[in-house]
This record gives C-alpha cells, structure tokens and sequence, in this order.
C-alpha cells in the first residue's frame, strides 16, 4: 500500500505554481513540446511534483513524438493509479499518483516492448531527480 498523502485546496495552491495546479489538481493537459521534460534524455528518476513519490525511471522514457514525456511503464506499479475517463468525447485511462491523487497524464495501448504501453505523461506533474 502506498501511504496516503492529504492537503487542503489552500495548500495546494500555496505548493504549486498555477500552471502546476491546473495540471496536477485541475486535470489540466500542458501543450505538447511545451513541457521542461519532453525531449529530456538525462538518467534519473521522475517523481510526483505534488509529493515527490518515485513514479517513472528515464531507462523506460522513449521518444513518441508526442510532445509529452513518455515512458513504457512505471517504476513502481502501485505508485501510478488508472481511473476511466470519458471527458472530452473519448473514452481514456487517466492515470494519477497514487500517494497525493495528483494527475500525471494518460495511459495508452501504443506504446513499445516489453508491455506495448504509453504512459502520456505532462512535465508539470514531474521533478527529474537526476543520477
Ligand atoms: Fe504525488
């Protein structure tokens, strides 16, 4: 079980930029090659911006041409929750941390081996923690 990590609206906007709130508690979606992470090679483990849970590992992250960070799969599976959502029309698996709910992006069935996922991933819901 991942620990649970609670804080008040108020907090939140105290701890997050605007852009990051928008994204991380408002569900928001950063415009793509906009992001600091997008074309970013360097090793080191992604955390959550919210509450610093490790979530991806740069040996996984791809290049998808998306515009967003990608990565094949999380680095520790618990750590990265799926919810349904049907917003926008379209039906996609929206995927969240697991500790603080903060939202990271969306999972799709495209991506490469080994596990032929792509996790769609916005930058402001990240920290590089290089090597
Ligand atoms: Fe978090």
């Amino acid at each position: 079980m991942t620990d649970k990590i609670e804080k008040t609206d108020e907090q939140w906007r105290e701890e997050l930029s605007p852009q990051e709130y928008n994204v991380c508690r408002g569900h928001g979606t950063e415009r793509a090659f906009t992001g600091q992470y997008w074309d970013t090679k360097t090793p080191g483990t992604y955390t959550c911006k919210g509450c610093g849970t490790p979530l991806f590992r740069s040996e996984t992250k791809y290049d998808s041409g998306s515009g967003w960070p990608s990565f094949y799969e999380p680095m520790v599976a618990e750590n990265v929750e799926e919810t349904r959502d049907e917003s926008l029309g379209m039906v996609r698996t929206e995927v969240h941390c697991a500790a603080c709910q903060s939202h990271l992006g969306h999972v799709f069935p495209d991506g490469p081996q080994p596990t032929g996922l792509r996790y769609c991933i916005n930058s402001l819901s990240l920290n590089l923690d290089e090597d």
